[in-house]
């Protein structure tokens, strides 16, 4: 019998990540996934010549976010990412650009002049209060709002805080859309990084973490888009010292440091696995059912066999958490009831052609009525469709209340009202429920911490970390994990 130093339950980007950055520091590792493939939600598979992911994705913080870290320093192989080029806005007669700097708001012509100024000024009024220290957290969208907007501009704002936290305006708190919409931003410095891998030896080609790999693993419209923004023109250090964040929504230029992994979101785990050293065994199929504990520290699991380790990373709801773990105390389990959680439906439409709706590189919002964001993504890179053919994916927040069919059907009346006629043209249509993120940051909601009240036993994933969005939470929550691990004495014997 094999006993490992860790083992990682759940083989999304989290867990892969965590396998990856843990074998690099010497450690061998057994992942144990439950499904047939890995990955989770970070994923592509091909339907009838169509390559579709799971959800329509964009990289953010890739300058230097958590993801860049974990890749300028365990990565072997690093992917290319293409510009994701602009946010847009659609309604039944406009197609405009969304703004990402007060210049741009206050021309933002789909929504009415007044509501402009009062949004520019309620935008300005928050991340001056960020910015000097009030925690916005706990304040929602809504009440940092004024009263006298219209329908159409709070329709706007609840769709943005939608697809930011899966929640309405009223759930949603103002720290979340101004990070999620990079006015304000979370990161992880250099000196925090190198204060906890110091101790790796690097390999030759990742020589230091400041010297970017990104710009060279850039679709050149992105590294000239990098190279002339406002972000480039500061030291990376001062990047996000909280003062240069007024700035920023003065000057930025918008999605600058947003990426679409060429050849879809598979690249980033293929890069993930690619990178894996020989000490990391991966099971599929392998449903970790219990975490067995004795005298208060972890010893192991209970999968399709036992197995032994010094640690255990769990990957998988820490919402379950109290369904493999016995004995847990009352109220660290109620805690992690509470977080929340919400559903997601995609709709990926593949095209018989190319068409003149589709013609720019970003994604799109819908927010009159039921909203959408929407993503060509064969403009990003053809060979993900047919020749001359498109793919787009439309994603959509799933009512809680309502039923999955009637959602369903309200998304394609959505989208058969933004896009007349596009189902004359429909060669491929294909449907995906998922929960996005583990955990949706919700003014109310919990999030777990790394640590558990088991020695030994820590939690990894998009319900760990409340910081950003998707797979860069994913990555922020890996960097934690390390600085934890690191704290406890188990990241370098
Ligand atoms: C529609 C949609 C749009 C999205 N858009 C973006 C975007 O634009 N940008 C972005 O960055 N992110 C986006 N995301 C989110 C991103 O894909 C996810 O947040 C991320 O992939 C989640 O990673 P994870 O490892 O935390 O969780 P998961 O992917 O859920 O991985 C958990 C894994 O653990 C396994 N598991 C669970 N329990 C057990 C057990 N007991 N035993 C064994 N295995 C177990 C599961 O099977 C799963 O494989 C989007 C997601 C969706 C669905």
């Amino acid at each position: 019998m094999t006993k490992y130093e860790a083992i990682v339950v759940g083989a999304g980007i989290s867990g892969v990540l965590a396998a990856l950055t843990l074998s690099k520091h010497g450690k061998n590792v057994l992942v144990l996934e439950k499904m047939q493939y890995v990955g989770g939600n970070c994923n592509s598979y091909t339907l009838d010549g169509f390559q579709v992911d799971t959800g329509p994705h964009t990289l953010t913080n890739l300058a230097a976010g958590p993801l860049k870290r974990l890749m300028d320093t365990y990565f072997d192989y690093i992917p290319v990412f293409e510009d994701c080029g602009n946010y847009y806005a659609r309604t039944d007669t406009d197609f405009v650009k969304i703004p990402t700097n007060l210049k741009g708001f206050v021309t933002f012509e789909i929504l009415p002049k007044k509501d402009r100024l009062a949004l520019t000024t309620a935008i300005t009024k928050a991340i001056t209060l960020s910015t000097f220290g009030t925690d916005l957290s706990k304040q929602s969208v809504y009440d940092s709002l004024p009263r006298t907007l219209s329908k159409d501009t709070y329709d706007f704002v609840n769709t943005i805080s939608y697809f930011l936290s899966g929640k309405s305006m009223k759930e949603t708190s103002a720290h979340r859309v101004l990070t999620g919409s990079d006015f304000i931003k979370d990161s992880v410095t250099q000196e925090q990084f190198e204060a906890m891998i110091a101790k790796i030896e690097k390999p030759q080609q990742t020589e230091s973490i400041l010297q970017s790999i990104l710009p060279y693993n850039l679709h050149a419209p992105l590294k000239a888009r990098l190279d002339n923004s406002f972000v480039s023109s500061i030291p990376l250090k001062s990047l996000y010292s909280p003062l240069t964040y007024v700035g920023r929504l003065a000057a930025t230029k918008g999605a600058d440091l947003q990426g679409y992994p060429r050849k879809g979101l598979k690249s980033v785990l293929n890069a993930v696995l690619y990178s894996l050293p020989k000490t990391v065994v991966i099971k599929t199929e392998s449903e970790v059912k219990r975490i067995l504990v004795e005298e208060g520290r972890v010893v192991g699991v209970e999968a399709d066999e036992l197995y032994y380790a010094d640690m255990v990373i769990y990957t998988g709801f820490a919402k379950n958490l109290s369904s493999v773990v016995d004995d847990l105390p009352k109220s660290y389990a109620e805690n992690l009831n509470g977080i929340a959680q919400v559903k997601s439906l995609t709709i990926w439409l593949g095209l018989e052609k190319k068409l003149d709706a589709f013609n720019y590189i970003g994604s799109e919002v819908w927010f009159r009525d039921n909203s959408y964001w929407a993503m060509p993504i064969t403009n990003y890179d053809s060979s993900l469709a047919p020749k001359d053919k498109q793919l787009v994916g439309f994603g959509f927040v799933i009512d809680e209340n309502k039923t999955e069919q009637s959602e369903t059907k309200k998304a394609y009346e959505t989208i058969y009202r933004a896009i007349p006629k596009i189902e004359k043209h429909v060669e491929l249509q294909h449907e995906q429920i998922t929960i996005p993120e583990k955990a949706a940051v919700t003014i109310d909601g919990k999030i777990a911490e790394c640590r558990t009240p088991i020695k030994n036993l820590y939690l990894a994933g998009t319900d760990t970390d409340s910081r950003s969005m998707g797979i860069t939470r994913a990555a922020f929550s890996v960097v934690e994990l390390l600085r934890v691990l690191n704290e406890d004495g188990n990241l370098h014997q």
